[in-house]
């Protein structure tokens, strides 16, 4: 049988590999884009409708540069796509000890680049935003510019968009291995043996798997998502009255959650914070369900911050992060293969990059290097 030659092919068509498709065709490259499950799908890390995208990052002010990037990626991405809107500025409001990761972090990035918010009180987050109820020596840190992403919808705006540009998608099909050869990379798949100049490792919480060689230890864990129907007149939770919100509960990690959209489920609410571990052989299975206990702690959570806004359970899920030993991201070539690129590690804040991510991997893949500054993310920091 003839084997099918690309300019670039893409392992794992989600957040990220639907960007990089999407970039690749862009730039005029033939691309295969190979995802196992669907497109978008559940078993990932990109399903639960919601992602909060800000900018004054308290994890690393070099983050800010891609984050604007991203930012005018969405907006175009948006404005030409005919799906349902995906991107929405609501504001976001995080809440934390004034010298805490969160609002110190979100304040020196905010400085360093120049971007506009505000520090409240206790007092003035509650006169603002009466939904919540912060502890009294807590201090409120706002930026306009924030919001959310609904992932599946952005997801299936960047696949549509790659495919209109001539890119090759397709799904239930698993890619098994890949050997680089000094003129060309050889992908196997579950149904077919694929020949490219280029290959792009977009695999996410598999990426164990597909790039086991890069010997970077990767954690894979189960994060419990949560909605609740609010109490009381749901306008009080709309996105004029409730920004997406983080509230430093544990150190230096938090709970966060987002408006009430119309047609929405419901008040969603999770703990960021790596969860349990789930083996690399378990990943494929879809019975990770929350356990009450969790459900519980999400509740009471929202009792003791937002005050009479959760009603019934609505629904549940659980979702992956792929944590890397450092939290922060893995971009850049494959440090002993010039013809593979891979973004992984994304720890369960990649979602807003993943525009972004998607033009700097098709950068690389296609011109070896990036016009953003991205070294401080290369795998060859774990060398
Ligand atoms: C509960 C939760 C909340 C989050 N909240 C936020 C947030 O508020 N803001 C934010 O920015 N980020 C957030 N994140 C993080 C963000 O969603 C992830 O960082 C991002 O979705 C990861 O993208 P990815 O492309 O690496 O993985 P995925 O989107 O999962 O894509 C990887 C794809 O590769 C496919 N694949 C894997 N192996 C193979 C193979 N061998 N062959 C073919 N296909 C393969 C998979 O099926 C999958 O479709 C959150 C994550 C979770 C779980």
């Amino acid at each position: 049988m003839k084997t099918l030659k690309f300019d670039t092919i893409v392992a794992g068509v989600g957040s990220v590999g639907a960007a990089a498709c999407y970039h690749l065709a862009r730039r005029g490259a033939r691309v295969l884009g190979v995802e196992q499950f669907n497109i978008p799908h559940v078993r990932g890390s990109h399903h639960g409708h919601s992602r909060m995208i800000r900018q004054a990052y308290y994890e690393h002010p070099d983050y800010v540069p891609l984050l604007r990037r991203s930012y005018e990626l969405w907006e175009e991405l948006q404005s030409g796509s005919a799906l349902s809107p995906f991107f929405h500025l609501t504001g976001g409001l995080y809440i934390g000890s004034d010298d805490g990761t969160i609002v110190a972090g979100s304040r020196l990035a905010a400085e360093q680049h120049g971007l506009e918010y505000e520090m409240l009180d206790a007092g003035e987050v509650k006169n603002r935003f009466p939904a919540f109820a912060p502890d009294c020596n807590h201090t409120g840190f706002y930026e306009t510019k924030a919001g959310f992403l609904v992932p599946e919808r952005a997801i299936s705006a960047h696949a549509e968009a790659a495919t209109n540009l001539g890119a090759t998608l397709v799904t239930g099909e698993t890619v098994e291995g890949w050997t680089a050869h000094q003129d060309h990379v050889e992908v196997r798949t579950s149904l077919a043996t694929y020949q490219a100049d280029q290959l792009v490792i977009a695999s996410g919480a598999w990426t164990g798997e597909v790039a086991a060689e890069l010997g970077i230890e990767l954690k894979v864990t189960r994060q419990v998502l949560a909605w609740f129907e609010p109490l009381g007149d749901r306008a009080r939770f709309a996105p004029e009255n409730l920004p997406c919100w983080f509230i430093e509960t544990e150190p230096p990690y938090g709970h966060y959650g987002f408006p009430v959209m119309p047609g929405d489920f419901g008040l969603k609410v999770a703990l960021h914070r790596p969860g349990s571990p789930i083996e690399l052989a378990h990943l494929s299975a879809e019975d990770h369900q929350p356990r009450q206990d969790e459900i519980d702690g999400l509740r009471t959570v929202l009792e003791r911050y937002l005050p009479g806004c959760a009603g019934d359970l609505i629904h549940t899920c659980t979702c992956r992060y792929t944590n890397s030993p450092d939290g922060h991201f893995i971009i850049g070539k494959h440090p002993r293969h010039d013809r593979i690129s891979i973004a992984c590690g994304l720890s369960g804040h990649g979602f807003k990059f993943s525009s972004v991510i998607g033009e700097i991997l098709a950068d690389l893949a296609l011109f070896g290097r990036s016009a953003l500054a991205v070294e401080f993310l290369s795998p060859a920091r774990f060398q």
